[in-house]
């Protein structure tokens, strides 16, 4: 699963800051609540589906046919999760007869007893007649997934003539067992066949083959999905739709993408690497892809980033990206990345229970990084890792959880910064440690161990060692079962034809790190020497012969540490690191050094060969106004105009756009029609603040077509004095989707002025459109974070009914006042 960053940010910040000013007593009890794994009593060994749906209720009317086997010990009965469902009935199948069996039912779990005592490994099977009412379940839903209904019905009745209408599942954590009884435990693995009847108009997904297809006399259609390979319960999917289906193959593997009409002509151009990447993970963990096909679909309103269902991954709306979006870059390449590697790590070897869900999550989390450094150079791949890192330390309280985590409020907690970004950072420790062959083998025997099976971490770490020969608790108990880092401060003292370098761990929260690290000290220019040591202690030194004072010293030489650091470098010793050091980690810290101490050499990151420095570099130029040098502003004014990457020339265009030149004009004509939104909206902002009363004219000109920054450009100023026209143009500005924290608290504070703006409509679809789409953005907010923002939403929300009452159109005004009772 891919999660909302926006939603975990939220969630974390908001949970800490209630827990600061929050004198209730807390529930801690957790803290001292060993979370097992699942036993496995009963094994799952085949499920069959046959269901359809009433879209008037929003439910769906099943009947399962469940064949499992007792585990080991002999048992008499049978616990089924089976999440609020009306359940007709329940027998024995022996052959053609029907057996009825005995059983309990609190509205979570059938108590079934079964008509004798079964041994270990004899299969029986149950038939289970149910309705599954998904939208009358109250479940707490996490920080990942908004909610835990199982199966959603989008517009089911199509009283939004916007949205098409849908219905796709979510199983992660333990949510499908809303929508067909099963042991909804990770530990399980079933193999699966699943009949859909759905009006024929649309067409269906779910794991496996598409088998059949039967037309039905009352205009329904009957298809017919098969998966012979067992993967476990929470992977099970459904998607029901009107999606065109776009083919692609990977050798004679199908590889399709569902999407909407609309985004038909860019399906490839958004999915099409899936193909390659299939290839690269194939060779690069020699594991063959195991499943019969992989899709994609993207769903409407969809609760998480995107979900690895086995050869079935949903993905979330921000998927779709038209022509001009991607010239941007695709933004939904590393989520693609990262579903598609599931397969592998989730899907074929599953973690056994949510305390080892690192297993899935930080090698889907990793693979990105392997992804980016494969298809966009080593740089991009470090510029992944180093946003591993700034995201696991953005929330403090994240620095006292361990990888691997025996103790949780709730299941949905490990579904965190430390799980994913942190645990990818920490194989990417791993992976430079023993090296790349030996990681890459290890990952294979792990796979090739446990394929179709649950594994839990030690049985990552004895692949490890097996392959390397290596003793390797050291490491998984400071980083799998230890919590922290190492906070190290670096001092360097020259003296007798000696380099002292001394290390000091400063960490409060953690003990001692014991890790390898790389030290290379340069004489002059690129020329150095390598020294490998071992830190172990709370203060180490070590010593380094050398004939004169080097020129640089630069430790942890490749930048795999996971740290935070303080390194007492001198100006002059940055500046030998940014040239010959080389790596994009000893560049980054060289320009934030410049930065921050010496903004004269900070200009030197705007030739960088790698396009994120160049953008970095323009960002702290910006903020440290250090355009106004005539020198750099020349640079400036060259990469406005010529750089490669898009999203630098934008930021190029943006400082220009600052100076507020005439002469600047032809600059911004040129590229105000640029493919790109950014370079565009950049070039079109430059232009209106060149001539202010043409902003308004301008900003409509472009408005049929504005996302991005193009988009923000066009509705800040249409925003000033928006008119009944300006409707759709003020929806799609409100509708961007948010991809960081400070984009999520504009867009909290924009639901006011868009509720102000929906107040003067007087096109009372508009309102009520506009006031869904406030509710669709107030529901993806975790509801742990929810209550404290709803506030907001509500105040926001009755100024609209309050005008609106006011007219006397008391219809729309309680629906507006229904919406968030
Ligand atoms: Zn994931």
């Amino acid at each position: 699963m891919k999660k909302l960053l926006f939603a975990i940010v939220l969630a974390s910040s908001f949970v800490t800051a209630m827990s600061q000013d929050d004198d209730q007593p807390q529930d801690t009890a957790w803290k001292h609540l060993y979370r097992a794994t699942a036993t496995r009593i009963n094994d799952l060994v085949h499920t069959k589906l046959d269901v359809s749906f009433d879209y008037d209720k929003a439910w769906m009317y099943g009947k399962e046919w469940v064949t499992l086997h007792p585990h080991f010990y002999p048992t008499d009965s049978l616990i089924l999760d089976a999440k609020g469902m009306e359940i007709k009935e329940i027998v024995l199948v022996k052959g053609n007869s029907k057996l009825p069996l005995k059983y309990s039912y609190d509205s979570m779990q059938l108590q079934i007893k079964l008509d004798k005592t079964y041994k270990a490994g004899e299969n029986y099977t149950i038939y289970i007649n149910y309705v599954s009412r998904p939208n009358e379940l109250k479940e707490q839903g996490s920080a990942a997934i908004t909610d835990a209904k199982g199966l959603y019905f989008i517009n089911p009745k199509g009283e939004d003539k916007d949205k098409p209408i849908e219905i796709w599942t979510q199983g992660e954590t333990e949510s499908n067992s809303a929508w067909f009884p099963t042991i909804d435990k990770p530990n399980q693995k079933t193999t699966e066949e699943i009949a859909m009847t759905v009006p024929s108009k649309y067409v269906t997904l779910s794991n496996g083959l598409l088998k059949s297809q039967k037309k039905n006399a009352d205009g329904t259609r009957t298809d017919y999905w098969r998966m012979d390979l067992p993967h476990a319960p929470y992977l099970f999917f459904m998607g029901v739709g009107d999606y065109v289906i776009v083919k692609d193959h990977y050798k004679n593997l199908p590889v399709d993408y569902y999407v909407e009409k609309e985004y038909a002509p860019f399906a490839k151009k958004i999915f099409g690497e899936t193909p390659a990447m299939i290839g690269f993970y194939e060779k690069i963990t020699g594991v063959p892809f195991a499943w019969p096909k992989y899709d994609q679909i993207v769903g409407r309103d969809y609760v998480s980033g995107a979900m690895e269902n086995t050869t079935a991954t949903l993905h979330q709306e921000s998927a779709y990206q038209n022509g001009r979006q991607l010239v941007d870059g695709n933004r939904w390449e590393e989520t693609i990345a990262h579903e598609l590697f599931h397969q592998w790590f989730g899907d074929l070897v599953t973690t056994e229970s949510w305390s080892n869900i690192t297993l899935n999550e930080s090698f889907a989390d990793y693979s990105e990084t392997l992804w980016d450094t494969y298809r966009h150079g080593v740089d991009a791949g470090d510029a992944h890792i180093e946003e591993d890192r700034k995201a696991y330390f953005r929330n403090p309280a994240d620095e006292s959880k361990d990888l691997v985590r025996f103790y949780y409020q709730d299941k949905e907690d490990v579904f965190d910064q430390v799980s994913y970004p942190k645990g990818g950072a920490i194989l990417h420790m791993l992976h430079h440690y023993v090296g790349d062959s030996a990681f890459f083998k290890s990952l294979n025997l792990y796979l090739n161990t446990n394929k179709f099976k649950s594994a839990e971490v030690p049985q990552l770490r004895l692949a490890f060692e097996a392959v390397t020969g290596q003793d390797l608790n050291w490491f998984f108990n400071e980083w799998y079962y230890g919590n922290g880092q190492p906070d190290i401060t670096i001092n360097y003292d020259y003296s007798n034809k000696t380099e002292r370098v001394i290390i000091d761990q400063t960490q409060t929260n953690s003990g001692i790190f014991k890790f390898p690290l790389a030290i290379d000290v340069y004489s002059s220019g690129a020329n150095k020497t390598r020294y490998q040591v071992w830190v172990q202690d709370k203060s180490d030194t070590f010593y380094f012969p050398s004939e004169n004072r080097p020129s640089l010293v630069n430790v942890d030489a490749d930048k795999v540490l996971l740290c935070k650091k303080t390194d007492n470098k001198t100006a002059d010793e940055f500046e030998q690191q940014y040239k010959y050091a080389g790596n994009y980690m000893d560049r980054k810290e060289a320009l934030e050094y410049f930065a921050d101490n010496k903004l004269s050499n900070l200009a030197t990151g705007l030739n960088d060969k790698y396009h994120g420095l160049r953008l970095f570099t323009l960002q702290k130029i910006d903020q440290a106004k250090g355009y106004t040098v005539p020198a750099v502003l020349s640079v400036i004014e060259q990469i406005a105009d010529k750089d490669p990457n898009k999203l630098v020339q934008a930021k190029a265009l943006e400082i220009l756009v600052k100076l507020n030149d005439k002469k600047y004009e032809p600059l911004f004509r040129k590229y105000v029609n640029d493919s790109s939104y950014s370079v565009s909206g950049a070039a079109l902002d430059g232009l209106t603040k060149l001539e202010p009363e043409q902003a308004y004219n301008l900003a409509k000109k472009y408005s049929n077509d504005a996302k991005g920054k193009l988009g923000e450009v066009v509705g800040r100023i249409v925003m000033k004095n928006p008119t009944e026209d300006d409707f759709d143009l003020m929806l799609e500005n409100y509708k961007s989707p948010i991809t960081s924290q400070e984009e999520a608290a504009a867009k909290i504070r924009g639901t006011t002025t868009f509720a102000d703006y929906l107040s003067k409509l007087k096109n009372n679809e508009h309102v009520k459109q506009g006031v869904n789409e406030i509710m669709n953005f107030r529901n993806q907010i975790p509801p742990s974070v929810r209550s404290l923002i709803d506030p907001r939403f509500k105040q926001a929300l009755s100024k609209i009914s309050d005008a609106k009452r006011s007219e006397g159109n008391t219809q729309l005004a309680d629906y507006i006042d229904g919406l968030l009772k």
